[in-house]
Parts: structure tokens; C-alpha cells; sequence
């Protein structure tokens, strides 16, 4: 027999080295990253698995039979299908397989895996074998669900601390129409025990009862349309006028009762496709910080102005407060950035709102420099035909 040597022989034990190596160092990789190996022979749909395969599915060697059914089988019935999707798919098309489904393992835990796979083509090219990889992501997944979780309580604690503001508030829009039907009705009284009721004061009075009471009605149903989480609304083509006045209805009283000067421009007649409530909370907020600034200044004045192009509508909202220092300005969206007392502010309000202005393709910003404080709300606008 003829014997290697010199170059070859060198360069053949140099190769068998190299790869020997590479294969020890894979095997390592894998193993360090608990990730296991399959291979799915596709004519005779036959599944082998490497060891670290067993470990992942909690099962002992002899417990697989290899049939693509029953590792299906191990799956979340409702992942079960949407995987089996995407592995026909692949198998079509030649992408790559990445998907991610539950299992639960025979002692009863439930592991969330990752998966990957490539297909290989025979000369002919039908698919003839796809090989994978399978990884553990639970922690993963359990920390996107509790940032998840804890993303939603944040929006809702927010949003119930401005219903908490708004409920003390309430109590000023609701009391004045009170009064004045209280006092009304107490009049109408008075006139009757004197006889000197006529039918046209009854009349007039009555109509005033009407109006005042209206307006509690108005004032119930903005709190109600307000109180919802809007965030799962379906989009809606709605009149600004109506997001204004919906808005105004929760707070112009109490803006008032201290002795704020709020001041509404002409409400240009556009439309706006919107999750109205939302809009509407974005609006509330602003105006409540608006309130806040000017509480205790000397000029007391709150504007809502609006600006219209051929595609977008701005609303304006400003306030003759003391202002936001240049070093704040670029903080004020940052969640948490609250220069409020503890229990007044939760620092969550413009970067919500901020988002709520962005997913309907709009832009929520500060306009630094100008004398009073203005923040702006951009919104594209309905074309009517
Ligand atoms: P919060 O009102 O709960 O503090 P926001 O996110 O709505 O949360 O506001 C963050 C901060 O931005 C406020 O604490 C305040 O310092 C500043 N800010 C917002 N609006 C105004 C305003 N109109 N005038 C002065 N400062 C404001």
C-alpha cells in the first residue's frame, strides 16, 4: 500500500485536525447554549434528534419514535398549526424555517422554543432533507411578558390617575348646573305659593331646568366616552369640533372656577381618522398640565388654537405659565420625567401621549422659545372627495 507523505500527507492530517476541531467547537457551542439538533429526512418524514434535542423536550431517548406526528403532537395545539404552516412553507419556498411554539414536557413544564431549519434540495429539486436548530427561550419569553404586563398597568394606572384628577374636577363642572337648577326650581316654587306664577315664566324657567340639566347630561356622557380605553377602538372618521368639545366639557369648569381665562378659537370644520378617545385624552392631558402651570401665576390664560394645511390640522395648545427650562425641554417625553409633587404627577402623560399622536401618524411636540408655553398636536386630516 502506498503511503502518504510529505505535502498531502500534511495537509490531509492538518485538515482532519481543523475539522475535527471545528466539530468539537460547534459541539461545544451547543451544548453551552443548550441548543439541539434536528434532522428531518423529508421522503421518508423521519426526525433525529441529538441529545441536547431529549434534554429540551424533557424526554428520555427511547421515548421518540421520530415520526414528525408525534413531535406535532408535543406542541400547543394552537402553535401546533401555525408551526406546521410555516415548515410547508419553507419546505415551498426554500426559506428559512424561524418560528418560536410551547411545548409541554411530560413532567409537566411548559418550555417556550425557538426554532430554526434550512432546507436541502436533491438534483431534482424536491426537498430532501431540513436541518434545525431547537433552543430554550422561556426566561426570554417570561421577561417580554412581564415588560409586557408591566407596560399595560403603567397606561392604566395612568389613565385612572387622570380619571382621578378628572373625578375631583368633576365635581366643579357638575355643581354649577346643579345650582342653578336647584335655584330654579326653588324660584318656580316660590312664584307658585304667591300666585304669581305666570305660564310664560313656568315656560321660560322650565326650558332653563331643561338646558342646565342637558348640559349634566353632556357632561356624564364625555365622562363615560372618556372613561374607556380607547386603545382597542377601531379607527373612526370624527369632526375635530366633536374631540374638542367632548374635551372641554370634562374641564373648561374647573379651568374657569379658578379663575383661568381658557380661550377656544374657531374650530375649523376637518375630519380626522382617529381613535377619538384617545385624541381626546391626549387633549385632556395637555390641558391639564396647561392648568397645572398657570394655577398659581399671576396671569392666568390658556389658549387652544388650531392651524390647518392642505393635509394636516395642528392643534395648539398653550399656556401663559411659567414655562419649561431649556434643560427639561428635552426631557418632558421621557416616561417618569415629572417635576410634580409626589401623588400629583406621574411623568407618564406626554410620552403616552406622545405615542398615541405617533400610531395615528402625527407628531406631538414642544415648541421651546416662544413666550407662552405651546405644545402642538399634528394630525393628518380627512380628504373629502
Ligand atoms: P406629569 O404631568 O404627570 O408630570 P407629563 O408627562 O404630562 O407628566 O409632564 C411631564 C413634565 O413636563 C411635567 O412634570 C412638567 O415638568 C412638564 N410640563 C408639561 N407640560 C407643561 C406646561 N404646560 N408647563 C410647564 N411644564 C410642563
Amino acid at each position: 500500500m502506498l503511503k502518504k507523505c510529505g505535502k498531502d500527507f500534511f495537509y490531509e492530517n492538518h485538515y482532519q485536525m481543523v475539522s475535527q476541531n471545528l466539530e468539537e467547537r460547534l459541539r461545544f457551542v451547543l451544548l453551552v447554549a443548550k441548543m439541539g439538533v434536528w434532522e428531518w429526512d423529508v421522503p421518508n418524514n423521519h426526525l433525529s434528534w441529538d441529545d441536547n434535542m431529549f434534554e429540551l423536550y424533557g424526554i428520555q431517548k427511547g421515548e421518540f419514535s421520530g415520526r414528525v406526528q408525534d413531535w406535532v403532537n408535543s406542541l400547543f395545539a394552537e402553535d401546533a398549526v401555525e408551526t406546521q404552516k410555516k415548515l410547508q412553507e419553507s419546505l415551498e419556498s426554500g426559506q428559512m424555517f424561524s418560528t418560536q411554539y410551547r411545548i409541554m414536557t411530560p413532567a409537566g413544564d411548559v418550555r417556550n422554543i425557538g426554532a430554526r431549519g434550512y432546507v436541502e434540495r436533491d438534483p431534482h429539486g424536491e426537498p430532501n432533507r431540513m436541518i434545525g436548530v431547537n433552543w430554550d427561550e422561556t426566561t426570554d419569553y417570561e421577561q417580554k411578558r412581564t415588560i409586557e404586563n408591566q407596560k399595560i398597568k403603567m397606561v392604566e394606572a395612568s389613565r385612572l390617575s387622570s380619571l382621578g384628577e378628572i373625578a375631583g374636577g368633576i365635581a366643579h363642572e357638575i355643581n354649577n348646573p346643579l345650582t342653578i337648577i336647584l335655584g330654579t326650581s326653588q324660584h318656580l316654587r316660590k312664584l307658585h305659593s304667591r300666585n304669581e306664577l305666570a305660564p310664560e315664566v313656568l315656560l321660560e324657567k322650565l326650558a332653563k331646568i331643561e338646558s342646565t340639566a342637558d348640559r349634566i347630561v353632556r357632561i356624564v356622557k364625555s365622562l363615560k366616552f372618556f372613561a374607556r380605553d380607547g386603545s382597542e377602538d377601531l379607527y373612526s372618521h370624527c369632526p375635530l369640533g366633536t374631540i374638542v368639545h367632548e374635551t372641554l366639557e370634562l374641564c373648561q369648569e374647573k379651568i374657569k372656577n379658578f379663575s383661568v381665562n381658557l380661550s377656544v378659537a374657531s374650530i375649523p370644520d376637518v375630519t380626522i381618522e382617529c381613535r377619538p378617545v384617545q385624541i381626546s385624552q391626549v387633549l385632556l392631558n395637555l390641558l391639564t398640565n396647561a392648568f397645572d402651570a398657570v394655577h398659581d401665576s399671576e396671569e392666568k390664560l390658556i389658549m387652544i388654537e388650531f392651524e390647518v394645511t392642505e393635509k394636516l390640522v395642528r392643534i395648539f395648545v398653550k399656556d401663559s405659565g411659567l414655562g419649561i427650562p431649556n434643560a427639561n425641554s428635552e426631557k418632558i417625553f421621557i416616561p417618569f420625567f415629572t417635576t410634580k409633587d409626589i401623588g400629583k404627577g406621574t411623568g407618564l402623560g406626554l410620552s403616552l401621549s406622545k405615542g398615541i399622536i405617533e400610531s395615528h401618524g402625527g407628531r406631538l411636540t414642544f415648541l421651546a422659545n416662544l413666550k407662552m408655553t405651546t405644545f402642538v398636536i399634528e394630525l393628518p386630516k380627512v380628504h373629502h372627495k
